[in-house]
């Protein structure tokens, strides 16, 4: 209610590995995974959704896997309640 400047460590993370890469959806099609997510970095096992982060500047597709919690941030804007705890 206070202060609503600082960036959650979510979106701090989201704004290191992503950047200001544009996130598009493929076909939708996910797989379980231990890898790091490309978004927040999270190596959390579990689905990874495939993407394409767009460089709007340079015209780049970069290849993405994004946790779900990124899949819902990038597609509906929605922020997870907990995030970064081990
Ligand atoms: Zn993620």
């Amino acid at each position: 209610m206070s202060t609503e400047t600082n960036a959650s460590p979510f979106r701090a993370a989201v704004a290191h590995y992503i950047g200001t890469l544009r996130v598009e959806f493929g076909e939708g099609s996910s797989e379980f995974s231990r890898c790091a997510c490309d978004s927040c970095g999270s190596t959390l096992a579990g689905s990874r959704h495939d993407a394409n982060g767009i460089d709007d500047d340079t015209g780049d597709i970069i290849p993405l896997e994004l946790c779900e919690d990124c899949l819902f941030f990038h597609a509906y804007g929605d922020e997870p309640e907990q995030w970064g705890d081990e």
